[in-house]
């Protein structure tokens, strides 16, 4: 199966191809992702007109470009799969017209996709893992810990109940004055720095399960910071380096210990992270270090696909298409489509 994969929920705009021969390793034809950064910097955030446009404007071109690279034409296609959510709304409108103008017009199958499906299939596109696996998403707007035991079957077992961790490094990088993104920023001066010099809170480490709070770590973090200017009227190199370095500690401590708790609560053929927080080395080794101690083995895909990209989607699409699933034009574009059903029996198991 070959599938052309479109995705422009927040503020990359990407199209892919991705192959599939059953009993062979997925193969990525080719992933187009054209950025946003640039549009939106001077905002300090995403402007959702401004990507919706953006998206309009250039999603003709990534599918040509993505078309182009892998070599393939329209008529080599099974099918288009497109994010229709969740995300910024014009966004992902932007995506699936686009997708169901070339259904119409070639008349192949269309398949709408979750956008957080696309990344928690993700490990199965890069390694072929098997199900039931746990996932940690940990990104500048999710977090949260998923069991993934089938193309449609997951569950949320924890997340975050206000920031998530990746916008958590990037105020306290602003707070710091440390340029954006914050994460990058954070861990390269976390490197020289001695995490035991502040006592940062782990927050809700003493409460049961696998829920996690960052917006009091980033409020400690602002303490310490003023504190420091009070007593000695600014703050030192080696201040921020201590600073960042016990941030990132308390941050990789408690996502260390919620993914022991999630572990426990039952059993799974692997563990996988995607998010761009996932590129943080300190945090990774945490986390191995759970898995290893488990007995359980760690994914972490190379970070173009942990972050947004259209091969995810085109591999979720491919796997919704084999278990069945089929759009139509009555396809809708949705803002909120949350993926997780809570199972209270799983929850209950293992505390
Ligand atoms: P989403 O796609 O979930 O809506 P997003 O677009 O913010 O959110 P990503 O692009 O996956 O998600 O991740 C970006 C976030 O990852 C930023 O908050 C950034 O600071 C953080 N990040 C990137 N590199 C690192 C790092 N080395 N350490 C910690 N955080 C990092
Ligand atoms: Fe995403």
């Amino acid at each position: 199966l070959t599938f052309l994969g479109i995705e422009s929920s927040c503020d990359d705009t990407a199209a892919a191809v991705v192959r599939h021969v059953p009993g062979a390793a997925a193969q990525i034809l080719a992933s187009v992702v054209d950025g946003q950064v640039a549009l939106h910097a001077p905002f300090g955030g995403v402007v959702p007109e401004l990507a919706a446009r953006a998206h309009a404007e250039r999603l003709d071109f990534c599918v040509e470009r993505a078309l182009a690279e892998a070599g393939v034409s329209l008529s080599d296609l099974d099918g288009i799969a497109v994010t229709a959510g969740p995300g910024l709304i014009g966004g992902v409108l932007s995506g699936v017209m686009c997708a169901k103008g070339i259904a119409a017009g070639t008349g192949l199958p269309l398949v709408g996709v979750n956008h957080l499906a696309g990344h928690a299939l993700t490990p199965r596109l890069t390694d072929g893992l098997a199900f039931p696996y746990l996932m940690l998403l940990v990104s500048g707007g999710h977090c949260q810990f998923l069991r993934v035991a089938g193309v449609e079957d997951y569950t949320r077992l924890g997340g975050s109940i206000d920031d998530a961790p990746g916008e958590a490094f990037d105020k306290v990088a602003k707070l710091l004055g440390l340029p954006q993104p914050g994460g990058p920023a954070v861990e390269a001066a976390a490197k020289t720095g001695d995490a035991r010099r502040f006592a940062l809170p782990r927050p809700l480490l003493d409460r049961p399960g696998c829920d996690m709070s960052f917006s009091g770590l980033k409020t400690a973090v602002l303490r310490t910071r003023d504190r420091l200017a009070a007593d000695q009227g600014g703050l030192h190199l080696q201040d921020r380096a201590d600073i960042c370095a016990g941030f990132q500690a308390a941050v990789a401590d408690v996502l260390g210990e919620k993914t022991r708790r999630a572990l426990d609560l039952a059993p799974v053929t692997g563990f996988a992270v995607a998010g761009g927080v996932a590129a943080n080395s300190a945090i990774r080794a945490v986390l191995e270090t759970v898995c290893l101690a488990k007995g359980v083995p760690f994914l972490a895909p190379p970070l173009r696909l942990c972050t947004d990209n259209a091969a995810m989607i085109a591999w979720a699409g491919i796997e919704r298409f084999r278990a069945g699933a089929r759009d139509g034009m009555d396809l809708m574009a949705r803002p909120r489509w949350p993926l997780d059903t809570t199972s209270p029996a799983l929850l209950g198991f293992g505390k």
